[in-house]
């Protein structure tokens, strides 16, 4: 048995963790010894059989394999070809080594974890060296293969294709100096056909290579080993049909390289990468291929315009040997199903199509494009007309619309930054080293359960409201006798720092069970921004007020910036994203008037996503940072020179990011340093010319710094900065630490500033 020759309209990707996040409770359960490995199996059989056959019976054409993980897919790969770096090889259980290499053990860290493209997925880095010992390794791909086989579905086993791996990879510790993973093409090629081999002798009749890297800018000699690798798989005995599918952008000077080479198939993303049809004609070759026109957006949760989508798979015929209709990416980035939401507005639920309804577009647009539209004219005509339904009923928010027209850069640009600094010296009074938090203390099992009782309707808004106010309280209270110089009110009424926003500003709506995973086992349920935004009532200020009133010290109002709420939700695409970004910008530059008006004279305006949002081709990176650097102005340019702004960057290499951090204007910037020993300063000292908290220790480790490595890590501040600009800090919010740990851990850090200031 063999898939045949023809792909049919397909996906190129799938959810793994579950309609119900059943695989990440499974792993919980194992990591925490409640259960064993057995049931873990077991769990992931089941959510295997069921999209397998759940994808069959949809009428796709083609099913794809492979699309499970226990945790990571470039780990699989890693796995598949041997690249185990050297301190987990001595472990001989490959389920134990795999979590291992995930999630770290006794003597043996991690393998480091990075953002999958522009994605909020992420991945585990491969390590390579030059003594790697690349080889077919473990057999995931062909085991599960069969195993689909004995549920009566064929599949198309999908792996991470060997360039993108290589380009993904970085070079491990040990590796000799002037290593570069790309230096492996050759060998590890050969355990590509190797496993191609084995998978045809199996029966496979098509495997999907991912080759996304090719999506971002690349060199010349990237492209050449994209021509080398592929020249040599296409030349590979006894192999399936190989579809090398990109995704997250146009693939540009890519197609041509693979349509040179001898691959039968070539996915490409014409959502995000429509603009690779514009020079398709030019393009040699693409008339023996399949081409998977990507029409369906994978990444994002709206209904797909299916006339439009189907004109873009009719402009592939003429130059393709043979059309068939796929997502842009995998549905890996979208929750499962529509149907399983109970609370959103019919409205929205209009708009929207999560992974099951976007299947059931890939095949009626298949249909389409291969029986001709009259076969399915009744369901495009249905979308169609609900589709326009939805427009005409959709409303502009036509207030929001004009004050951001009135609203120009000049109206949020601040004072000069020393008049301000010396305002703001008067008004606060702070020490030299002032020390303060990033904003979230311990979120301890208490107020999870009475958020939890709060949304069930088991305590009223009042007794809601009295315990939360009894935990700012007894947090304000902490921060004193710890002697901190700046506090915060703790954040206890968040569960999230963009769900919490999105809950509280109009145009966003949130989800019962649309969860993405993010990292392994854990996932994320994006709020879906549907339209303009507005404030329709103080969000926090009256938490801010209360913990003010508590404390003559000044206490530092919260928010999430736009860029961040942005980047964690799904966006529209009727709007540019700048456009919503301002809209976002304006509602907070509301809650920060406010929270100034209240007596707040420190506003905290977080935007650890910035460069995270940083678009993948450099020519589009100036346009971003821009409308980033003015939403956040928008948002925090209302307030009076002595009212002083914070912002909290996650994380510890700007690179192309300091000139919009300078942007931004705040007059204290905190950012992640401790791990790399204040380095950042280096960068960000003269780059960025005001108060600057570089993280003095870092929240993700248990370990309690003691008060001679803070002083350290100050004193290492000082070569870069002076102490008039230098602010003390941990590394991030504390909200996943637990209580004994972050008093310690802070009454430390007082000690520390104290004895910098005296010395
Ligand atoms: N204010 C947030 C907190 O302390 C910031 C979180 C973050 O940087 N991701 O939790
Ligand atoms: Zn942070």
């Amino acid at each position: 048995m063999t898939s045949g020759n023809r792909l049919g309209s397909t996906v190129l990707g799938w959810p793994r963790i579950g309609p119900r996040r059943e695989l990440k409770r499974a792993e919980e359960a194992f990591w925490a010894g409640r259960t064993g490995a057995d049931e873990l199996r077991s769990v992931a059989a089941d959510l295997r059989r069921d999209s397998w056959t759940g994808l069959r019976d949809t009428g796709l054409g083609q099913v794809p394999g492979n699309t499970f993980s226990f945790y990571d897919h470039v780990l699989d790969t890693a796995l598949a070809v041997g690249a185990v770096p050297e301190r987990f090889a001595g472990i001989t259980d490959p389920l134990e080594r795999l979590f291992a290499m995930a999630r770290g053990r006794e003597g043996a860290p991690a393998c480091e974890m990075t953002k999958w493209f522009d994605t909020n997925y992420h991945y585990l880095v491969p390590e390579l060296s030059s003594s790697t010992r690349l080889a077919p390794a473990d057999r995931k791909a062909l085991d599960e293969f069969r195993e689909a086989q004995r549920a009566g579905v064929v599949t198309r086993p999908v792996l991470v294709g060997p360039v993108t791996f290589l380009l993904l990879s970085k070079p491990a510790d040990d590796a000799p100096e002037g290593f570069r993973p790309l230096d492996l093409l050759d060998p590890l090629v050969e355990v590509y056909r190797d496993l191609l081999a084995e998978l045809g002798e199996a029966g496979v009749g098509w495997v999907q290579l991912d080759e996304p890297a090719f999506a971002a800018d690349r060199t010349k000699e990237d492209l050449d080993a994209l021509r080398r690798a592929y020249d040599r798989l296409a030349a590979a005995p006894r192999r399936p049909k190989v579809l090398v599918a990109s995704y997250f952008g146009e693939l540009g000077p890519a197609v041509p390289v693979l349509a040179s080479t001898g691959v039968e198939g070539l996915a490409l993303d014409l959502v995000a990468g429509a603009s690779d049809l514009d020079r398709i004609g030019e393009i040699e070759g693409l008339d023996r291929k399949t081409v998977v026109a990507g029409v369906v957006d994978g990444r994002n949760v709206w209904r797909t315009d299916l006339d439009a989508a189907l004109a873009k798979a009719e402009a592939l015929r003429p130059v393709a040997g043979r059309v068939e209709v796929s997502t842009s990416c995998s549905l890996l980035h979208v929750p499962y199903d529509l149907d399983a939401e109970t609370g959103l507005p019919q409205n929205v639920v209009d708009r929207l199509a999560f992974a099951r309804q976007k299947v059931d577009e890939v095949v009626l647009i298949g249909r389409a494009l291969h029986e001709g539209r009259d076969a399915v004219a009744s369901e495009f005509d249905a979308a169609a007309a609900l589709a326009e339904q939805v427009r005409a009923a959709a409303a502009q928010d036509g207030s929001v619309r004009r004050r951001l027209a009135d609203l120009g850069p000049d109206h949020y640009r601040r004072g000069a930054a020393d008049v301000r600094a010396k305002a703001q010296r008067d008004a606060l009074g702070l020490p030299q080293v002032p020390t303060t938090t990033i904003g979230s203390f311990p979120q301890t099992g208490q107020i999870r359960k009475d958020r939890a009782a709060h949304r069930a309707g088991e305590i009223d808004d009042a007794e809601y409201e009295s315990r939360m106010r009894a935990e700012i309280a007894r947090v304000v209270g902490m921060q004193e006798d710890i002697g901190l110089d700046v506090l915060v009110h703790g954040e206890p009424e968040r569960n999230d720092m963009v769900q919490y926003f999105a809950e509280n500003l109009d145009g966003f709506a949130t989800t019962e069970l649309g969860w993405v995973q993010s990292y392994g086992s854990r996932c994320v349920r994006p709020p879906i921004l549907h339209s303009d935004v507005s404030r329709p009532r103080p969000i926090t200020v009256e938490w801010a007020r209360y913990a003010q009133s508590l404390s003559d010290k000044p206490v530092k109002g919260m928010l999430t910036g736009p860029v961040t709420i942005l980047a964690w939700s799904f966006v529209r695409d009727d709007q540019p994203l700048g456009d919503s970004a301002r809209q976002v910008g304006l509602a907070l530059r509301d809650e920060v008037v406010d929270l100034e008006a209240a007596g707040i004279r420190i506003i905290q305006v977080d935007e650890p996503a910035l460069r995270e949002l940083l678009p993948l081709h450099e020519r589009d990176r100036q346009a971003y940072l821009d409308w980033a650097v003015d939403s956040f102005r928008m948002s925090t340019g209302g307030v009076a020179d002595s009212t002083q702004i914070h912002t909290h960057l996650c994380y510890s290499e700007f690179g192309e990011v300091v000139g919009a951090i300078d942007g931004l204007d705040a007059d204290v910037t905190t950012v992640e340093a401790a791990r790399s020993r204040m380095e950042v300063l280096g960068e960000l000292g003269p780059g960025v010319p005001r108060g600057l908290g570089p993280g003095v220790y870092d929240v993700h480790s248990p370990e309690i710094p003691d008060t001679d490595e803070l002083t350290g890590q100050l004193t290492a501040a000082l070569r870069h900065i002076g102490p008039d600009r230098l602010w003390a800090n941990p590394d991030c919010g504390l909200k996943t630490r637990g209580e004994p740990e972050t008093v310690a851990a802070l009454t430390n850090l007082v000690a520390a500033a104290r004895r910098v200031r005296e010395s």
